[in-house]
């Protein structure tokens, strides 16, 4: 069985719709959080994430925000004012799909969560001492996560007391053993300088993860950002993916 893991998909249809092309064929879908915000199409990608198959969807902190403008409070200039503009825009049926997406899921024997098992909707895991700290918050053999943007692994191998991590890089395949943390990186908004978008096929059977990234128009999604009047900044970063 084929496993499709997105996240932070972040309004861009057109990175949406390159990773799905590149990852077919795939027979269920988990989708880790931030499926809007920054980008110009949260409509259309809630309604493309909300019909895939056998979809598990969590939320994150920008469904948080965009659905409780009380929190918008805590973003900057530029992340209220999109959060803003995603609030206003997304028709009331989404807002209640995206209003109904769990915090937390354990699908296979694997937890979902946006940002950590501990804090699922805001923490970031980006250091091994987080991701040790995280360990004790999730009962599975593995932890998928989105948030930072940057596709990662955190592992731990029996009942030693530290953490390894890995960057992952396109292409590279791993066998998953003892106790792992993963994070596919970002469709819509990657941070790790890459600016293709990021995915990860999961095979539980053989218990594999594959990273992958893919190209999409890029300046296509910059200028649809700028013509509807979402900050610049959301544009020019998908340039160099950082
Ligand atoms: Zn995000």
């Amino acid at each position: 069985m084929r496993i499709l893991i997105i996240s932070d998909v972040h309004a861009n249809l057109p990175a949406l719709e390159a990773v799905l092309a590149a990852a077919a064929p795939f027979d269920s879908v988990w989708c880790l959080g931030d499926l809007v915000d920054y980008g110009p199409d949260p409509n259309e990608c809630v309604e493309r994430i909300r019909d895939l198959p056998n979809l598990t969807c969590i939320t994150g902190n920008h469904e948080a925000a965009v659905l409780n403008l009380l929190a918008v409070e805590s973003f900057n200039g530029d992340a209220r004012k999109s959060a803003l503009w995603t609030a206003n825009a997304l028709t009331e049926r989404n807002k209640h799909f995206l209003l109904n997406l769990p915090e937390t899921a354990v699908v296979d024997h694997v937890t979902l969560v946006h940002g950590s098992p501990r804090f699922p909707v805001w923490e970031y895991i980006l250091d091994t001492q987080t991701a040790a700290e995280n360990y004790h918050y999730f009962e599975t053999p593995n932890c998928f996560v989105g948030h930072s943007h940057v596709p990662l692994m955190f592992w731990k191998k029996g009942k030693e007391p530290g953490v390894d991590w890995l960057i992952l890089k396109d292409q590279v395949v791993l066998q998953l053993e003892g106790k792992s943390i993963l994070n596919p990186g970002s469709v819509g908004q990657p941070r790790d300088g890459d600016s293709r978008a990021s995915f990860a096929i999961y095979e539980p059977e053989t218990s594999t993860w594959q990273q992958y990234r893919v190209e999409y128009d890029i300046r296509a999604v910059q200028k649809r950002i700028r013509d509807a009047g979402l900050p610049h900044n959301h544009a020019n970063r998908l340039s160099s993916g950082s």
